[in-house]
């Protein structure tokens, strides 16, 4: 197990945990965020990475990926640690107040916590036949195109990103295909139509039934549900954009006030339980909008009060980032 000692543990790397890591470190703070999907990023990065978000202040229009690497680079100062596919499992307080968090393979002692843990952990949906090309061809997310150019790559899955990828990853990759086992789409007709014009093959009511190569994938094989015949395509990236389940999970036997799933925290964002915070989607109080926007200034309220919680001398408003006017 890797040992970590920060000041404050972010559990969860979605918006809300990302700008928590800025903040922790314009505090002075050291900072770990952890988070059980292996790419940063939350909701926006599983789910709408290419889509334009319109209502979070300062950008008229962004796309989810561009927000989240504007974050990560915001984030940067504060040399947060990653610990990536990694999920807060077990929590054990201290004497001395301190907290001991673990994951399946690191152990982190820290003087609070903030969980921004959005809608729970998520978990990709299987795709049983690729089981074990993790990291050897097989990904569930494709936050850098280039990394896949000159590849032929196969898509499965039928829903929005699994079109917004075929459509990014045309231009560079050396063929694109899409599967999915279903005759209908779930994508929005203007991306399928912009992916069909393309000339993207979408082959449908087909699984992807093998997957061979040696260290790395080099074939798939799939098989049309219909007639049982399997066709066999050369592959070196396999994208399974099957979607993800979310569970609270592991969260939920923490000892925290919960209600419908959600963390009961205060105006200072504190749970019930001293040196834990909550802040984004997971937290909630009456009149609470879950928002991009909110989680941000959520996640500023818990870090300046974690800072007290762990240094009472400490103030709680933190001066302004752009420094006093003289
Ligand atoms: C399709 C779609 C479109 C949207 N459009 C907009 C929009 O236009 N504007 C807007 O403001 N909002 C939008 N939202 C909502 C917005 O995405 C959420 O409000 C936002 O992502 C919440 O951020 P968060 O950081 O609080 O949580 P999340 O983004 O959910 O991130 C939480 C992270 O915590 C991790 N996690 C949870 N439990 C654990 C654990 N035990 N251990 C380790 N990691 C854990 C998860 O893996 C996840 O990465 C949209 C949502 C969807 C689904």
């Amino acid at each position: 197990m890797a040992i970590h000692n920060v000041d404050i543990l972010i559990i969860g790397a979605g918006p809300s945990g990302l700008y928590g890591a800025y903040y922790a470190g314009f505090r002075g703070m050291s900072v770990a965020l952890m988070d059980s999907l292996e790419e940063p990023g939350g909701q926006i990065t599983a789910m709408y990475p290419e889509k334009s978000i319109f209502d979070v202040g300062g950008f008229a229009e962004i796309k989810g990926k561009d927000l989240i690497e504007n974050l990560l680079l915001q984030s940067k100062p504060s040399k947060p640690i990653f610990l990536m596919n990694q999920t807060a499992t077990s929590l054990t307080k201290n004497p001395d107040k301190s907290i001991t968090v673990t994951s399946e393979t690191d152990i982190v002692h820290t003087k609070a916590i903030i969980i921004t843990g959005g809608i729970g952990r998520f978990t990709p949906r299987p795709l049983p036949a690729a089981d074990g090309w993790g990291g050897k061809g097989l990904v569930h997310f494709v936050p850098k195109m280039s990394e896949h150019a000159g590849k032929d790559v196969v898509i499965v899955g039928g829903g929005d990103s699994a079109f917004d990828w075929a459509n990014e990853l045309h231009p560079i990759a050396k063929s694109v295909t899409l599967i999915h086992r279903r005759d209908k789409f779930r994508a929005h007709q203007a991306t399928i139509d912009q992916v069909t014009a393309l000339g993207v093959p979408l082959i449908t009511e087909a699984e992807v039934t093998k997957v061979s190569g040696n260290s790395h994938i080099e074939k798939i094989e799939y098989t049309n549900k219909k007639t049982n015949e399997v066709t066999e395509l050369t592959c070196q990236t396999l994208v399974a954009a099957l979607g993800f389940t979310a569970n609270i999970g592991p969260l939920a036997e923490w000892g925290l006030n919960l209600e419908t799933r959600k963390i009961v925290v205060d105006s200072g964002m504190h749970t019930n339980v001293e040196r834990i915070f909550a802040a984004g989607d997971i937290s909630t109080y009456p009149g609470k909008v879950a928002l991009i926007s909110v989680g941000f200034g959520e996640a500023a309220t818990a870090v300046n009060n974690a800072v007290v919680a762990i240094n009472p001398e400490a103030h709680l408003f933190p001066g302004h980032s752009s420094g006093s006017v003289e």
